[in-house]
């Protein structure tokens, strides 16, 4: 209906029960018809004059939230008849308290929304019809970017982790579950599956994912290290204890077997004994390691101190530590007694891998290789390196010479008094200073390990450190 048709029709009724009083009194008798009709003319034409304005004002305040609807640009307000005008202002307050209210729910939203974007853990948003309505940058980084929209089942397919998923969506507040993915690569995972009440951005419930692969490979290696160390504990022991018996029983008034024995025995304890050191030496420095040190010691000074207890052992081998230190090197942070055992692991290994008669070539250079423990705009320290000519060491077992018990030739090592922790705690007072630690090799060849230190923060030497 339009404006002029709505302003008649409202003013007849409005009028109505004046007409109707009117009708009344002209059946009755107390007024004739003509005045009665002229009454109910003036009646009408006076209302429908004051209706128009009133009628005209609402019709046109409803094609002004019809344009902004269609957002057209909002009509001045002094083009608004007065009638009207009020009833304007107030509906503009009105949507602009709805308007802020929507623009902080939004923000409120984002706010959400980029804090589950950010979270490290790979999360997801269900349906109640276990579609994923929305995933975090850490799931898709998991899962691939076009899973929104897809079956959790096309996801993720684990039946333990569907299960747990559809028994939340029946009704249960939260199920957890562990798991293993293998591909793309091998993952240890647990799943968190949460109902969401009152459901949120149409997700019926949250799955967020927990990395348990570094733990559970932390928890492996300490198993693993406890079962290494016990069993080469318990090789020397069991010799031991079978000496004694032998002792006590067959070979009791056997004096050459004895003096044997003994000996075998003394090496046994004396293995033991290396082998305990070694574990207490990784414990502290494992303790340690967070703090790095921060003395200044002279490079030489480290290299003599380790080098000095061995000199009997390469002279009865026929071979010869040969140095050749740069002069002016700074010193380096460090701790002097750790920097003595990495040399004298090193040296010890050249001395029992290298070949009789050869030369143990320790070459120290400034290095020009960036470390975590460098001053800030330094690059680089010292490097040392510790050359020997023996048999070398194939490349594939080169990435894993610093695990703890790992030899290339166990009978080998043993044969030669070594417990397989040389290299890794050499590896560990390396990393605690903050410096770096390579090993190179050709068989046939020899080996080549290199430390490199960062330089010390204050030139100042420190007693005990100077040459
Ligand atoms: P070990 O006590 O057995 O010497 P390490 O941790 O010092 O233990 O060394 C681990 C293994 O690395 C050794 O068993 C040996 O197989 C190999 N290795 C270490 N140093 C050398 C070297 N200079 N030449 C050849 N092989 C080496």
């Amino acid at each position: 209906m339009n404006t002029p048709a709505r302003v008649l029709v409202g003013g007849l009724v409005t009028a109505l029960p004046v007409l109707f009083v009117l009708a009344v009194l002209v059946l009755g008798g107390w007024l004739a018809p003509v005045p009665a009709l002229v009454a109910a003319a003036v009646v009408y034409a006076g209302i429908t004059l004051l209706l128009a304005p009133l009628i005209g004002g609402v019709a046109g305040v409803r094609g002004a939230l019809d344009r902004m609807a269609a957002n057209e640009p909002a009509p001045e307000v002094q083009s608004l008849s007065p009638s009207v005008r009020d009833l304007w202002l107030a509906l503009g307050r009105w949507a602009r308290s709805v308007r802020a209210e929507i623009r902080a729910r939004d923000s409120a939203l984002e706010s959400a929304r980029s804090v589950l974007a950010t979270l490290p853990e790979p999360l997801l948003l269900l349906d109640a019809a276990r579609r994923v309505v929305r995933a975090n940058t850490a799931a898709t980084a998991l899962f691939g970017e076009r899973i929104e929209g897809r079956d959790l089942a096309g996801v993720l397919r684990h039946p333990a982790v569907l299960t747990a998923t559809d028994q939340v969506l029946k009704g249960e507040t939260t199920r957890t579950v562990e798991f293993e993915l293998t591909s793309p690569v091998e993952r240890h995972l647990r799943a968190v599956v949460a109902r969401l009440t009152p459901e949120a951005e149409g997700a019926a419930a949250v799955l967020v994912l927990h990395d348990l692969t570094e733990l559970k490979r932390a928890e492996r290696l300490r198993a693993d290290f406890v079962a290494n160390a016990s069993h080469e504990l318990r090789t020397p022991l069991a010799t031991l204890v079978g000496f004694i018996e032998t002792l006590r029983g067959p070979a009791r008034e056997d004096t050459s077997a004895r003096d044997r024995f003994l000996g075998i025995m003394a090496e046994q304890a004396a293995r033991m004994t290396r082998l305990v050191e070694d574990l207490l030496s990784l414990s502290r420095i494992e303790m340690n390691e967070h703090r790095a040190p921060t003395e200044a010691v002279r490079i030489e000074n480290a290299l003599r101190q380790a080098a000095d207890p061995l000199e009997p052992r390469a002279k009865a081998r026929g071979m010869r530590f040969v140095f050749d230190v740069a002069p002016d090197l700074p010193p380096v942070a460090g701790d002097l007694d750790e920097l003595v055992q990495v040399f004298q692991n090193l040296f010890d290994n050249a001395l029992k891998y290298g070949d009789q008669g050869t030369a143990i070539e320790i070459v120290a250079r400034p290095s020009s290789r960036a470390l975590s423990g460098a001053r800030p705009g330094e690059r680089g320290g010292v490097a040392i390196a510790v050359r020997d000519h023996g048999a070398g060491i194939a490349h594939e077992h080169i990435p894993r010479l610093t695990e703890r018990f790992y030899r290339v030739d166990a009978a080998r090592s043993r044969a030669l008094g070594g417990t397989g922790l040389g290299l890794a705690i050499v590896k560990h007072i390396v990393s605690h200073h903050r410096g770096a630690f390579e090993i190179d090799s050709e068989l046939g060849q020899g080996s080549v390990f290199t430390v490199h230190l960062p330089v010390a923060a204050s030139q100042k030497i420190t007693a005990g450190t100077v040459a």
